[in-house]
């Protein structure tokens, strides 16, 4: 068997367009990719499990751990910290395995920087008026963070030329196969393998 090389796997997209949605349907559909969970400093919203959706911590804690340099890449997204940890990730693609990254537009691009071989991809909602719609009926913003994620939506939307794939969410379930064909085509790419290829069919 061909061990295929593990794949960093970025989603993002604006606050609204569903990657949340997505990626957790992508999980359940394939369980080899591993998630990576991010730290925040922002409080838990309803339903939210510590350690699944993220890992909650404190500013003064965020900011330690910024100074140990102990994330891949950090954020101020919407005034709260949001970061991914290095070692998790790291390890997991030093043993060939794929991980999923689903972070905001600034981390992605911060992450390309050092990994240009992992694949980003950038989630849009159909339009900007279901992406208003989505983001009111979340509940979970006041007032004011509402509206400031939504100002954002477009310039975010015009970042979109850092990315590799872009998938329009207008169902969970056909947005999540398009994603399950863009990493399965990406695993099969011949130039991220050849080695091992050539490798196993030595005799
Ligand atoms: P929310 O507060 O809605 O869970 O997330 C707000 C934004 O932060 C979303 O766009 C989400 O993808 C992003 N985000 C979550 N974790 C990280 C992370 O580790 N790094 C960065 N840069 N963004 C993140």
């Amino acid at each position: 068997m061909i061990k295929k090389r593990g794949l960093l796997i970025v989603v993002s997209g604006p606050s609204g367009a569903g990657k949340g949605t997505i990626c957790a349907n992508l999980l359940t559909k394939k369980n080899s990719i591993y998630p990576s969970v991010s730290t925040t400093t922002r409080k838990p919203r309803k339903g939210e499990i510590r350690g699944i959706n993220y890992n909650y911590i404190s500013k003064e804690d965020f900011e330690e751990k910024i100074k140990n340099n102990q994330f891949l890449e950090y954020a101020k997204v919407y005034d709260n910290y949001y970061g991914t940890p290095k070692d998790f990730v790291l390890e997991k693609l030093s043993k060939g395995e794929d991980v999923l990254l689903e972070i905001d537009i600034q981390g992605a691009i911060k992450v390309r920087e050092k990994f240009p071989d992992g694949i980003f991809i950038f989630i849009l909602p159909p339009s900007m008026a279901e992406l208003r719609n989505r983001i009111v009926n979340r509940g979970s913003e006041t007032k004011e963070s509402l509206e400031k994620r939504f100002m954002a939506a477009f310039q975010e939307i015009k970042l979109i030329k850092k990315y590799d794939y872009f998938i329009v969410n207008d169902k969970v379930e056909d947005a999540t196969r398009n994603l399950v064909s863009i990493i399965e085509a990406e695993k099969s790419r011949v130039v991220k393998n050849v080695d091992e290829i050539i490798e196993n069919f030595r005799r």
